[in-house]
């Protein structure tokens, strides 16, 4: 009898702690997974911001509605595009430097080319919007007027032409809708290409094109950033704007 007592209290002894071991482990798994199913729970409850879509919608940035020239700078001093009719139009007085800088953005702009038909090529109607100071989506009147595809507009420029022309006529109004990702450097150094998806009279014409990190030919910026500012360009064409509001990302 003795020795089966003995045998019975060596294996509780063997027994128990592991009884406990297990016991605690379970309760930890209890309280882990009503964590988690707490955490599930918040997430579910969290609901997007409300935004009033405008346009513009209630949360963008607007840069320029029509009144003035204020959320602008030129590239010596002030900003001084003719300001006319809730339009401003390039006049010769050197690109156009938005004060605020921004990263990853949704960035829409109206323009148009001049009515009158001058030149050809890249001369006609030429003007563009620098994403960062650096990286231009082109602007050109493309009606009827050849150049080389990734020079267009809707092109990224000297990277990716648009995959459709849809250019409407000389003096009439055209709009970008315009979805930005920087490029950045990774950890190793190494440059991560941003993107572009581009709408051009909303119809897609750049989709998450691939930006690898060099700036566009006549970008006022250099190097890779999170920020920059946005800048239109004179390219001594009188285009004109109207309706340009960003939101970040
Ligand atoms: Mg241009």
């Amino acid at each position: 009898m003795d020795s089966v007592r003995r045998v019975t209290r060596l294996l509780m002894k063997q027994i128990r702690p592991r009884a406990q071991t297990l016991t605690s482990l379970l309760g930890f798994l209890g309280l882990a997974s009503l964590l988690v199913a707490k955490a599930a729970d918040s997430n579910a409850a969290a609901e997007p911001p409300i935004v009033n879509p405008g346009p513009p919608p209630s949360d963008a940035v607007v840069l320029f509605d029509g009144k003035d020239l204020s959320k602008w700078r030129g590239e010596n001093g002030a900003a001084r595009w003719d300001l006319k009719d809730g339009t401003m139009m390039v006049n010769g007085t050197g690109s156009l430097i938005s004060k605020e800088t921004f990263g990853d953005c949704q960035l829409h702009l109206e323009w148009a080319a001049p009515e009158e038909v001058q030149d050809e090529g890249q001369g006609r109607g030429n003007s563009g919007v620098y994403l960062l100071g650096r990286y231009e989506i082109q602007e050109l009147d493309s009606y009827n007027n050849q150049t080389y595809p990734d020079g267009q507009a809707g092109a990224f420029y000297g990277h990716a032409a648009p995959l459709v022309n849809v250019a409407r006529k000389p003096g009439e109004w055209q709009t970008y809708d315009i979805i930005f990702h920087a490029p950045r450097t990774a950890a190793d150094g190494t440059i991560k290409p941003g993107s572009f998806t581009v709408l051009h009279n909303g119809v897609l014409v750049q989709d998450h094109v691939p930006i690898p990190g060099e700036p566009t030919t006549a970008a006022q910026f250099r190097g890779i950033a999170a920020e920059g500012p946005l800048v239109l360009q004179d390219h001594g064409n009188p285009v004109r704007f109207r309706n340009i509001w960003i939101r970040r990302l």
